[in-house]
């Protein structure tokens, strides 16, 4: 009993760390899948016509815990193919809004509906198989190279993994190493910087191949060169995707076909980039401050 409750329990607390920070969830439902918090509706069906799919949050509110309402009242659409990035102070809301997509959590009143289906309704499991998540923090198993990325999908040949590494430019990386795609990385193999990891998980999630995308930025500082880097990444990992992009930086989204500026829970100006600048507003003035010093004003 003992022996069983311990690793049950380490789990557990590994998971809640997981769920709250994006990290390695397809891993970890695997592992835990009996620790969800929200169920499937009996005889719940998989996600359906995800060939190009609309995402939906029609007045959307939701609390963690009673009586501190985090979202309120959010909608918006990510059309099939496009970007909606979110932008907005520490707290805003904006990783609540890729939990909640992610169905880590069911919404107290609104609804959110991936291709017109509201995401209570299917099972579960379809929709993370349809979502493929770029972490902050990307936690690599101590395995190869070419294990962490083919774990996007397992049974992909080297010739994928490569092709892959290549569309997220990691490829170069690896090819320089003496072991090459057979190198250990992890905390006992080599170690990789965070932009390193996050361009694996990108080839990770090129290779799983999902219909939408959650993109969440890393908030650690970057020089110019490796901003326009991991830009370039996103486009190609985003490309007709319908994608969801959490931003510390605004040049991250200057392309974004709308971006959401959330402050307190609710969308307090929404638009082009164009037309946020020429409103004047709160996200003007970020940009602006991010112009002039090149300070993370988000
Ligand atoms: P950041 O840019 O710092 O990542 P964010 O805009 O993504 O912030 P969220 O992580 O969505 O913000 O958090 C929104 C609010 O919800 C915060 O006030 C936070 O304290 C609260 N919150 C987040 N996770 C939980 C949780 N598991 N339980 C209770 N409250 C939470």
């Amino acid at each position: 009993m003992i022996q069983l409750y311990i690793p049950l329990n380490f789990l557990g607390v590994i998971y809640r760390e997981i769920k709250q920070s994006l990290t390695d969830l397809d891993r970890m439902f695997t592992l835990m899948d009996k620790e969800r918090e929200v169920a499937d509706a009996p005889g719940a069906q998989p996600l359906d016509r995800l060939e190009h799919p609309v995402v939906r949050f029609d007045d959307v509110h939701f609390a963690y815990e009673p009586g501190r309402t985090i979202l309120h009242g959010v909608s918006f659409e990510i059309p099939a193919g496009k970007t909606v990035a979110v932008v907005g102070p520490s707290g805003s809301g904006k990783s609540t809004l890729a939990r909640l997509l992610f169905r880590f959590y069911d919404v107290q009143a609104g609804r959110i509906a991936i291709a017109g289906q509201d995401i209570r309704t299917v099972a579960q499991a379809s929709v993370r198989r349809a979502i493929g998540i770029v972490p902050q923090d990307t936690v690599l198993f101590n395995d190869t190279v070419e294990y962490n990325i083919a774990y996007g999908r397992p049974g992909a040949s080297h010739e994928e993994v490569v092709a892959a590494a290549q569309a997220a430019r990691i490829h170069d990386f690896i090819a320089a190493t003496p072991k090459g795609y057979a190198t250990t990385v992890g905390e006992r193999g080599l170690k990789l910087s965070g932009g390193e990891k996050q361009r694996v998980a990108i080839a990770r999630t090129l290779l799983k191949n999902p219909p939408i995308l959650i993109f969440d930025e890393a908030t650690s500082a970057l020089d110019s060169a490796n901003e326009r880097a991991i830009q370039a990444e996103l486009q190609s990992a985003a490309q007709n995707k319908t994608a969801l992009v959490i931003a510390h930086r605004l040049s991250t989204v200057v392309d974004a076909h709308e971006i959401l500026v959330m402050d307190a829970g609710r969308i307090v100006e929404r638009g082009t980039h164009a037309a946020l600048l020429a409103l004047g507003g709160r996200y003007a003035r970020m940009w602006a401050l991010q112009q002039s010093d090149g300070v993370n004003g988000l």
